[in-house]
């Protein structure tokens, strides 16, 4: 953030507007968040039916490290924020140079490498799943025996499962690097997790922080399938130290946004957790996330409010949760003529059920493992919220959780 950065006036007209890189589902929820606060919206994507690109004021419609493009974007915005987590640190970097743009590029950059991520986790006092970088030969033959069985990690561009593979001994780690190209990775411990759950955190340039409430997770094939959120969904003592350790690490990047934290919670009746603690972090995201989507129907402040405060500079206030919750991610799995345009899934169904609350992304095409929007559960009772989420899924033809 410039050190001359004054807070963003609401509703002030087309002069105040907001620019996000990337049109994706998290930047149009963005887009919706700003607009509703009376602020005007940039988006740069070169796609030309982006979910984020189709609701705001203003498409750039180039590639992410367009010279002209980026120009255009500062030109329009008076404040950038970013919805994708590659997006190319030089271009945020180059946007720097004219306007405040939050997260920074340092910040973003440190995301995108799992290597530089757990370097920072460890600075900061966090635990992490005990690993290697593995960049070279020698690299890989010196790795120690205790990380097998593990799971190998590209450091760069890995998501929903993406560039990882799990090997059990030496000779499937030097096959699975074979298979990766050898290009740069983190070889990690497989940890026997008692439960996965993700913090998000807002923190303002003047070192404010708030956080949404610790959400649980469950993911399938490597893509997050259902996050639980109410009292009781997790042990109280993990997840009192993940608020704390998620904001150390937004602290120490001296992070201006929405940031999410991956935990694993660990099976500490398992030999493999020894000495780790029962918590350690994952990964993080330098941005709004899938596991936060249920704070649009259950926080007085959605993770897209919080996005928009941080950008604007405005002040930030601890959200609070009115309402037990369960995200179900609707994949494109659940489309009946998956990648045709007809057929879609029995909404009207599961809109007949209490406190449900539907979120697409405008996306035509379904296909597999694709996320076309997600279905809050909203209800007076976990009890309720749980027995309607689990009819919604099954209606959906989601797996029982
Ligand atoms: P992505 O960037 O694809 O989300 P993650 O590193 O979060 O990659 O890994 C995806 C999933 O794989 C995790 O949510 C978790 O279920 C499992 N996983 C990842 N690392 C480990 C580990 N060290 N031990 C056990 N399970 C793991
Ligand atoms: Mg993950």
């Amino acid at each position: 953030m410039m050190a001359d950065f004054q807070p963003l006036v609401p509703g002030a007209g087309p002069e105040i507007t907001l620019g996000v890189m990337g049109g994706g589902q998290l930047g149009r929820m963005f887009v919706h968040a700003a607009q509703q606060m009376g602020f005007f919206t940039a988006v740069l994507d070169p796609d030309a039916n982006s979910p984020a690109g189709r609701v705001s004021h203003h498409h750039i419609q180039t590639a992410y490290t367009d010279p002209e493009g980026l120009a255009k974007l500062a030109a329009v915005s008076f404040a950038i924020t970013t919805e994708f987590e590659n997006v190319p640190a030089q271009a945020l970097v180059e946007l720097a140079k004219s306007r405040p743009v939050a997260p920074a590029a340092s910040a973003v950059g440190i995301a995108q490498d799992r290597a530089a991520e757990k370097a920072h986790f460890v600075n900061c006092g966090v635990p992490c799943a005990p690993y290697a970088v593995i960049e070279t030969p020698a690299q890989l033959a010196a790795v120690a025996d205790n990380l097998l069985p593990g799971i190998l990690k590209t450091t760069r561009m890995g998501y929903d499962g993406k560039g990882q593979v799990r090997v059990t001994t030496r000779a499937e780690l030097a096959a699975a690097w074979d298979g990766l190209k050898q290009v740069p990775c983190v070889l990690e411990k497989m940890l026997p997790l008692a439960l996965e759950c993700s913090v998000l955190v807002a923190r303002g340039s003047d070192g404010s922080c708030v956080n949404l409430p610790v959400q649980r997770n469950l993911h399938r094939d490597g893509i997050l399938a259902v996050t639980e959120v109410y009292e009781g969904n997790l042990p109280a003592a993990p997840a009192e130290r993940a608020v704390a350790a998620a904001k150390s690490i937004a602290n120490g990047l001296q992070y201006v946004g929405v940031l999410c934290v991956e935990f694993f919670v660990l099976d500490e009746s398992n030999p493999a957790a020894a000495g780790l603690g029962g918590l350690v972090v994952n990964e993080m995201a330098p941005r709004p996330h899938n596991s936060g989507h249920y704070s649009m129907d259950a926080c007085d402040q959605s993770q897209f409010d919080l996005q928009v405060r941080t950008l604007a500079g405005l002040p930030l206030v601890q959200p609070r949760q009115h309402s037990p919750a369960i995200m179900l991610n609707l994949l494109g799995d659940i489309w009946p003529g998956q990648g045709s345009q007809d057929g879609a899934p029995p909404w009207a169904q599961v809109l007949a059920l209490p406190g449900t609350h539907l979120h697409l992304y405008g996306k035509s095409k379904a296909s597999k493992g694709r996320k076309m929007g997600h279905l809050n559960i909203t209800g007076p009772t976990v009890e309720q919220v749980r027995a309607t989420a689990l009819q919604a899924a099954k209606i959906l033809g989601i797996a029982a959780f």
